[in-house]
């Protein structure tokens, strides 16, 4: 079976970032699964998914507009030590969910300065070419269900 809208599909991947480091993987026994055809995953990745056989491989190569977007400089902010109440030190590295512009964000904290705070609102990989090797395992038919929904369920039912 081949990968097509409307079409469940498992893979694995390495993903990688321009200078070869590992950013991340599926586990052995555990591919991830989508449905194509409705955004489940970044476009660059899905259009080169298309048209690919269970057992397939093959490397791609995504560009930030194809991925998770351009690095914005405008999500960069500074703010107050207080907007983090219940935070007993707010230290560089550290992630929170934020609310910026009615959209739910991740957000980074990039510097800390006596009370100024500096947090990055892009996407961890915003601005970055991804390098991904992936090799095609499953590929069935979506559910009604699935279909109905616009995403893939698991063995264990909803999620
Ligand atoms: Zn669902």
């Amino acid at each position: 079976m081949t990968v097509e809208s409307n079409k469940v599909v498992g893979f694995h991947y390495t993903l990688k970032n321009e200078a070869g480091e590992v950013l991340d993987h599926s586990e052995e026994d555990a591919p991830l699964h989508y449905l194509h055809g409705h955004d489940n995953i970044i476009p660059g990745l899905e259009d080169e998914m298309a048209g690919k056989d269970v057992g397939g491989s093959f490397t791609a190569i995504i560009p930030p507009e194809q991925a998770y977007g351009e690095h914005n400089e405008s999500l960069v902010q500074v703010v107050n030590h207080d907007a983090f109440q219940g935070v007993d030190q707010v230290q560089i590295g550290m992630q929170f969910s934020a609310e910026l512009g009615g959209q739910t964000r991740i957000i980074t904290i990039k510097d800390v300065q006596g009370d100024e705070v500096t947090f990055d609102a892009n996407h961890p990989l915003a601005g970055e070419t991804l390098h991904f090797d992936v090799e095609v395992v499953e590929v069935r038919d979506a559910s009604e269900e699935e279909l109905s929904h616009g995403h893939v369920h698991g063995d264990h039912g909803h999620h």
